[in-house]
């Protein structure tokens, strides 16, 4: 679901889902993907429930970001309760390692209770609802999330705690030898390079096989950046397959 619209077509006057007033009501809205013509209208602008927008006559565009692809729903998440450096920390942690049960997801009678947004998936998800300039639990979105939208905030490049989207580095992008996937910013394709280092030589081969299978696509990655040493190139362990995933 999306939680920002354009009221333009040329994509200039925003509009946030909170900010939505009655006369919005039988608006179009533009899709927040330039390339996707979808009609947008506001939802639930009176419910109980947040307020958002969705295509409903003209569809988007596949694998349009604010179309059925990303399936966010705010409702269903704790939004108080989300805290990105320890979501992202909680990525590297094997299941194995965790203890069961801690936080049981449902009531004694079955009811689910909202939990905040936890796989990389939901993260990610979330962060492509909102505006970059937005904030989740008071952290901006752009903050989170580098993508085509949020990379002028970057201008010295990326490090800490970061989603970032990506391609595949052209036209080699891994090293078995060193156990090294190299993957290149989504948008200005080599304008900055991002190197996962792994030391599990089973999750290594594992994670390059399914990138290579999906290398035209977009992939994700969740990891605390560090500088490679080298111009615009950082580098991350990582040690989780809850860490990366492919859109
Ligand atoms: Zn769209």
């Amino acid at each position: 679901m999306a939680m920002y619209v354009f009221k333009d077509i040329d994509r200039k006057e925003k509009l946030l889902a909170r900010n939505a007033r009655k006369e919005d009501k039988n608006q179009r809205f533009y899709c927040p993907n330039p390339a996707c013509d979808a009609a947008m209208h506001i939802c639930n602008l009176d419910g109980l429930s947040a307020t958002y927008f969705s295509a409903n006559r003209q569809g988007h565009i596949e694998n349009c970001p604010f179309g059925s692809s990303n399936d966010f729903n705010s409702t269903k998440y704790k939004e108080e309760d989300f805290i990105f450096e320890s979501a992202l920390e909680a990525l590297t942690i094997n299941s194995k390692s965790q203890t069961k049960r801690e936080t049981p997801n449902e009531h004694k009678n079955g009811v689910a209770r909202p939990r905040p947004p936890r796989t990389i998936r939901q993260i990610y998800s979330m962060c492509k609802s909102y505006d970059c300039c937005d904030t989740y639990n008071n952290k901006i979105i752009g903050q989170m999330l580098v993508d085509s939208r949020s990379i002028y905030m970057y201008p010295k490049g990326v490090f800490g705690w970061r989603i970032i989207e990506s391609k595949c580095k052209k036209p080699y992008f891994y090293d078995s030898e060193t156990k090294v996937v190299s993957l290149t910013s989504s948008v200005n394709i080599g304008e900055y390079e991002f190197l996962l280092k792994f030391s599990d030589k089973k999750m290594f081969v594992e994670i390059k096989d399914n990138i290579y299978v999906n290398r035209d696509r977009i992939i994700v990655v969740a990891a605390n950046w560090v500088s490679s040493g080298k111009f615009n190139v950082f580098y991350a362990e990582i040690v989780s397959k809850k860490q990366v995933t492919i859109i």
